[in-house]
């Protein structure tokens, strides 16, 4: 049947969502509540998203487990059980395919399915999306779910193909796993995933040699098992330890020390570092001194901690300033917690090769090839990130009113409202999109999927067919979340959260991607704004 021709009779659904990891799943539970027809296109065998995909050696949370399930269902915090503080990935795979058959959804989610275009229609107000396969499917709703770290890219060095090794992005991980043990491997990358990887490779593999671009400061993440006991025990605070949650800028347990980095004094100030540094998880970053984000003297001081800790750790000087970032301060970019990750450079079996001294020139059928040698090895890993926040809706052709594409509209960076919202593309809604309040995977992606389904039900109640963004919505918006990064740290330093993949064409210079004012003022904005009729929607 041609487009043309399905628009006059009835659309195929009344919603569809593009992916089904952690937003998804919980989008697709809300939506069937609401008692639509809906469809969940996911282009991987199962679900999962993020935690289907990156299966590399030494996958991990870094925030607490006990914080990172869903909320929504007592009966599933009654039901399930967390073994690690820091669940391994096919713990938390289990665990979304635990929640997959607890609510029955895989009868909704077509699998192995990639959505390539999503083209609105004015003349129906509905979505055309055409599949991989080429087929056609109409949508009044259309809910993205895709992630922010799901569009991997490779780094742009020539050659990758030419390698007769094995090799892999780690976000491609084989399902079947890979045999490094006693063999020579290489790893392009020192991000979290890479620092991961590494730190678990290098317990069996013959030979590493760690391709380092950018150093990035890491501190520990101190895991532990979890006993029945404290799992139990855990289970009880379930309240508390969600409206902790609730209160933190970034959804985390861990709450920003009021005191200010120098006005402590020093012995103090050590003590409580040392403190954070044997604590486990996300504390040394996101529960330090008030301003240690932005007040560079307290950043200097709190970086310079950190520093030594790597001096005592790595017992070559050379390697250990090799290892800490002379082109940001701690903090100012998301710090890879690790497991005796700077121990690995004591290994005699480990090589540290800085891309900016000796600049890998091209990947050969032996290895890679760098202006000083060229090295020999069965693999590569290549730890080389994503095109992150707005990368995977740059890589579907998705077409708002008047055939205007989105990737062209953002192309200056992206402009929305809230977060969820974009002008001149009706009845698109973006769960996690950019500008939007992000921290805590599932405790923020479980607030931006209620905020969508309040939507789609006010829509529903009110019988409307199209619900759009006004120009005047976006510009406040973008405006506002603009002037809320300007000041911090984090937003003058290149790294995925401000948009920047050296191996993506346009995003080179860093720019505000999310909104800075906390998600808690996140919620109070988007809750105001569904208090209030939704202002700022153009509504038919
Ligand atoms: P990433 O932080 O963007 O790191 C990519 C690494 O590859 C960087 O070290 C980068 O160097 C390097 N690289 C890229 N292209 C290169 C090239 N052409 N030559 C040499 N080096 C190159 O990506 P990621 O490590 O995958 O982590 C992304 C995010 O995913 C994390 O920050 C975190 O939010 C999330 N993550 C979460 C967990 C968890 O919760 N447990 C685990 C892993 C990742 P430059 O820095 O110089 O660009």
């Amino acid at each position: 049947m041609s487009i043309a021709a399905k628009a006059t009779e009835q659309l195929d659904f009344d919603a569809v969502v593009v992916g089904a990891g952690v937003a998804g799943l919980y989008q697709l539970i809300k939506l069937r509540e609401l008692g639509l027809r809906v469809r969940t296109f996911e282009a991987a065998s199962a679900v999962g998203g993020t935690w289907y995909w990156n299966r590399y050696p030494g996958a991990r949370f870094d925030s607490e487990s006990w914080t990172y399930g869903y909320s929504f269902s007592k009966e599933l915090m009654e039901e399930w059980d967390w073994t690690e503080h820091f669940a391994p990935q096919p713990e938390t795979e289990r665990y979304l395919n635990f929640v997959a058959d607890k609510f029955d959804l895989r009868r909704d989610i077509q699998f192995n399915t990639t959505v390539t275009a999503a083209h609105y229609r004015d003349d129906s107000n509905s979505w055309d999306l055409i599949l991989h396969d080429g087929t056609h499917v109409t949508t009044r709703f259309l809910i993205t779910a895709i992630g922010i770290l799901s569009a991997p890219t490779m780094p742009n060095i020539p050659g990758t193909d030419a390698f007769e090794g094995q090799s892999c992005h780690t976000h491609n991980w084989p399902k079947g796993g890979v045999d490094y043990a006693g063999k020579r491997v290489a790893i392009i990358g020192t991000g979290a995933t890479a620092v991961q990887t590494i730190q678990e490779v290098a317990k069996t593999v013959g030979h590493l040699t760690i391709f380092q671009r950018t150093p990035n400061w890491c501190a520990p993440l101190n895991n532990g098992k979890i006993s029945k006991d404290e799992m139990d025990s855990i289970r009880a605070r379930y309240p508390e330890i969600l409206a902790r949650c609730k209160e933190t800028a970034g959804c985390y347990v861990h709450s920003v020390d009021p005191r200010k980095t120098l006005e402590t004094p020093p012995d103090e100030r050590n003590a409580f570092w040392e403190k954070l540094y044997a604590s486990p998880g996300f504390g040394i970053w996101q529960g330090n001194f008030s301003d240690m984000l932005s007040d560079r003297a307290a950043n200097a001081a709190a970086s310079e901690f950190i520093a030594n800790k790597i001096r005592q750790r790595v017992k070559d000087p050379v390697t250990a300033e090799k290892l800490i970032p002379k082109n940001h301060g701690f903090g100012t970019r998301r710090v890879p917690l690790e497991t005796h990750y700077y121990e690995v450079y004591n290994q005699p079996n480990v090589e540290l090769v800085d891309v900016n001294e000796t600049p890998i020139e091209r990947i050969t059928r032996g290895g890679i090839q760098t202006t000083q040698q060229e090295y020999a090895f069965d693999i590569i890993i290549y730890a080389t990130g994503f095109d992150a926040i707005s990368g995977a809706f740059d890589r579907m052709d998705i077409q708002g009113v008047g055939g205007v594409r989105l990737k062209d509209a953002w192309a200056n960076g992206p402009q929305t409202y809230l977060g969820v919202f974009v002008e001149g593309f009706p009845n698109l809604f973006m769960t996690m999109g950019p500008h939007a309040g992000l921290g805590n995977y599932t405790r923020t992606a479980e607030y931006s999927v209620e905020f969508v389904s309040g939507v789609v039900e006010y829509a529903k109640e009110k019988g409307l067919k199209r619900v759009e963004t006004t120009a005047d919505g976006v510009r406040e918006w973008t405006d506002f979340v603009l002037g809320l990064g300007e000041d911090l740290l984090m937003n003058e330093v290149p790294s995925w959260m401000t948009g920047v993949n050296r191996n993506v064409e346009g995003k080179q210079v860093p720019r505000i991607m999310r909104y800075s004012g906390g998600h808690p003022a996140y919620r109070r904005h988007c809750d105001a704004i569904a208090s209030a009729g939704y202002p700022l929607l153009a509504q038919a």
